[in-house]
């Protein structure tokens, strides 16, 4: 049952502390479970809401910045590195090889201009809590050369095929700051096709 303002958790950082406001644990009534065919108690249920609180850290920027329709990723500068010059995406805070912490780079442009699909897997059925709409096109996403990884996200305009040239869009009204809030097309796809909220 979605909850009312006062059942929520909230957290502010406020002079490097974080601040807590509201309910982050609600303990709900348990219920029985009564075997049918003995008439005999088996169990109980136990309701729990938790709210859990996720740092993003050295990520924050990504999530951040897909809430305003560009997609960041990280690269290695470290002129010591074998991998001088490698961009990340997902984002990554450190070099991989070297350590040294990577620089943030906008590769808004780059996934427009060359992102396609590298691989795919279509799921029919979903596990707990999946809002994705079903069947799911999960997306293995490719960039050019520079970048040296592979996103893993989900097509939600076409079909996804091997090779098949993908746009990002990005949920900027009312983000998530999750990557809920970044999805892709196919090429050509118009504004107008787009699920609700998102925008190229
Ligand atoms: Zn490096």
């Amino acid at each position: 049952m979605p909850k009312v303002e006062e059942e929520k958790g909230f957290v502010e950082i406020l002079n490097s502390r974080y601040k807590l406001r509201g309910l982050f644990h609600i303990i709900e009534a348990n219920q029985p479970i009564y075997n049918k065919d003995t008439g005999k108690l088996a169990g109980v249920t136990n309701p729990r809401d938790v709210t859990y609180i996720h740092s993003y850290g050295g990520e924050a920027i990504f999530f951040e910045s897909l809430s305003k329709g560009k997609l960041m990723a990280s690269r290695c500068d470290n002129e010591k590195c074998e991998s001088k010059g490698s961009i990340y995406e997902p984002f990554r805070i450190f070099c991989p090889d070297c350590l040294r912490k990577n620089t943030i780079v906008d590769i808004t442009e780059k996934a427009q201009k060359t992102a396609k699909i590298h691989s795919f897997i279509i799921t029919h059925r979903s596990g707990a809590f999946n809002i994705l709409p079903k069947p799911i096109k999960f997306i293995n996403v490719e960039f050019d050369e520079e970048v040296v990884t592979i996103l893993m996200s989900v097509l939600v305009v076409g079909e996804p095929e091997i090779g098949k040239r993908i746009i990002p869009i990005f949920r900027i009204k009312s983000p998530t700051y999750t990557i809920m809030d970044l999805m892709f097309v196919v090429k050509g796809t118009t504004e107008s096709e787009l699920p609700e909220k998102f925008s190229f």
